[in-house]
C-alpha cells in the first residue's frame, strides 16, 4: 500500500508496525546548508528529544558570486557530511548502529546538493537495513511551527541558527533539548501524541512563497504560491540594490526598525488572488532609488518590509477565513522577521485565529525539521524505498 501524492509528490510505503523506531538522523542538503540532526521518540512516552542539531552554512562561500553556485555547495556537501554526521552522533552520545531510520531531504532545492544528503542517507539505511525516508523541504518547513508543541522553552542562546559558520568545527551545535508534546502516556494511538491541528500555513523562504492548507501529516492543499519572485529573494534583491550584504532579510530589517513604514507607497501586488507576486515590488524600490537623496535608507527599507508583510498578512488571513481553520502558521527563513510575527499575530487575534511560528532557529534551513517531519510519517506508518529519486521540483504531497 502506498499513500497517493499529486504527480511529482514523494511516495510514501506502508512498511508495517512501527514502534521500534526511536532514532532518526535526518540530513538536509537542499542548497547552501550542510545539516545533519538526531531526533530521539521514546516509544510510550509522550516526549521526544533533539539529540544534536548540527548546521554548516557555506554563505561566505557563495556570497563572492552574489549568489549560490551550485556545484560549490554540492562540493562543499561533501566535505561537511562526514564531519557533521560524525558531530551529531557525539553530541548525541549514540552510534550509527543505534539509529532506527535514516531521512534526508530529497526536494525541492538544487539536483547536485539534494543528491549529496540523499546519497548518503541511502547508502546509511543500506548499511544498517533500516527505513529510509525522502522528505519534502517544505514539509519539513510547514511542520516545523509544531516541532516543540507543548515544549519547555529552549535554554537561551540556542536560539539562533548559525547563519556565517563557514566549517563544520564553527557550526554551533544544540544540546539534547527535551521535548513534550500534548497527551498523555494513555495516549494509544502514537500519532495523536504529536497533533498537527489543521491550518494555514505560509512558508516563506529565500526559495519559496507558499500558501497551503494543512489537512494533516501529509495531507496538504496548496492555495497559492508566488509567481515570481519568492518573499526572500524580493528582501535580498532589494538589499543588494540597497548594497547591503547577503542574505538580506536581516539587513533591511535591522534598517526598518528606526524607519517610518509609510514613508514611500510600494505596490501590494495581486491582492486579489491566492498567488502572491513580488518582482514588481522589488522594480518600485529600484526605479524610486535614482530619484532619492539625504536619508532615506530607514524609511526605505521599513516601507519595503510593510508592504511584503501586509501582502503575507492579508493573504494569510483571507485564505484562513475561506478554509475554516481556526489556526495559522507561519516558517522558513522570512518568518524570523519579528514584524511579520507580530503583525501576523495581531491580526490573527484581531480575526480570532491562532497563530503559532516556528521557533527562529528552526526557520532557516535545518534537519531538525526533516527529522521531525520523517517521524510524524514513520508514525503514520510510512517510509519510502531507497529507489526513491531526488527531485528538484519536488511536488508536496
Ligand atoms: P531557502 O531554504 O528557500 O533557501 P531559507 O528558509 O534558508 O530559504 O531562508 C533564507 C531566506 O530568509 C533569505 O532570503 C533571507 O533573506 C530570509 N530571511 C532571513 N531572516 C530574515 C528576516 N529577519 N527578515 C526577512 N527575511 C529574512
Ligand atoms: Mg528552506
Amino acid at each position: 500500500m502506498c499513500l497517493p501524492g499529486p504527480a511529482g509528490a514523494p511516495v510514501f510505503h506502508r512498511f508495517g508496525y512501527n514502534s521500534f523506531v526511536q532514532t532518526i538522523l535526518a540530513i538536509e542538503t537542499s542548497c547552501d546548508e550542510t545539516a545533519v540532526a538526531i531526533l530521539r521518540y521514546r516509544t510510550g512516552h509522550p516526549g521526544s528529544e533533539l539529540l544534536a542539531s548540527e548546521v554548516a552554512s557555506q554563505i561566505a562561500e557563495h556570497e563572492k558570486y552574489g549568489g549560490v553556485v551550485p556545484e560549490v555547495a554540492s562540493r562543499n556537501h561533501l566535505v561537511h557530511a562526514p564531519h557533521l554526521l560524525e558531530r551529531a552522533t557525539r553530541t548525541a552520545k549514540i552510534d550509527m548502529v543505534e539509529v532506527d531510520a535514516f531521512a534526508a531531504t530529497s526536494g525541492p532545492g538544487l539536483a547536485s546538493s539534494l543528491m549529496i544528503g540523499a546519497s548518503i542517507a541511502k547508502g546509511l539505511s543500506i548499511g544498517f537495513a533500516k527505513p529510509y525516508l525522502a522528505i519534502n523541504h517544505l514539509e519539513g518547513h510547514l511542520l516545523s511551527p509544531f516541532f516543540f508543541e507543548d515544549g519547555p522553552p529552549r535554554p537561551s542562546g540556542q536560539t539562533a541558527v548559525p547563519a556565517v559558520d563557514l566549517q563544520p568545527r564553527q557550526a554551533r551545535r544544540s544540546e539534547s533539548v527535551p521535548w513534550r508534546t500534548r497527551g498523555s502516556s494513555a495516549v494509544t494511538d502514537e500519532t495523536s501524541l504529536f497533533p498537527i491541528r489543521p491550518n494555514v500555513s505560509l512558508v516563506v523562504s529565500g526559495g519559496h512563497t507558499m500558501s497551503i492548507f494543512v489537512r494533516g501529516v501529509g495531507d496538504y492543499q496548496i492555495i497559492g504560491h508566488t509567481v515570481d519572485d519568492a518573499a526572500g529573494e524580493a528582501f535580498d534583491k532589494v538589499a543588494k540594490l540597497l548594497g547591503l550584504a547577503y542574505p538580506g532579510g536581516p539587513e533591511i530589517e535591522k534598517r526598518a526598525h528606526d524607519g517610518d513604514p509609510a514613508r514611500f507607497d510600494f505596490p501590494r501586488s495581486m491582492l486579489d488572488s491566492d498567488n502572491f507576486s513580488f518582482s514588481g515590488l522589488k522594480t518600485a524600490v529600484r526605479y524610486l532609488l535614482p530619484k532619492l537623496k539625504g536619508d532615506y535608507l530607514a524609511d526605505l527599507c521599513a516601507s519595503f518590509q510593510q508592504a511584503v508583510v501586509d501582502v503575507l498578512v492579508r493573504k494569510s488571513i483571507a485564505a484562513a477565513k475561506r478554509y475554516g481553520v481556526d489556526l495559522v502558521t507561519v516558517s522558513g527563513g522570512v518568518s524570523r522577521n519579528q514584524e511579520l510575527r507580530r503583525q501576523m499575530s495581531d491580526a490573527c487575534a484581531r480575526e480570532g485565529f491562532a497563530f503559532k511560528s516556528a521557533e527562529p532557529w528552526l526557520c532557516t534551513d535545518n534537519a531538525a525539521m526533516i527529522a521531525f517531519a520523517a517521524m510524524l510519517r514513520l508514525k503514520t506508518g510510512f517510509a519510502s524505498r531507497v529507489a526513491e529519486e531526488i527531485d528538484p521540483n519536488l511536488a508536496l504531497g
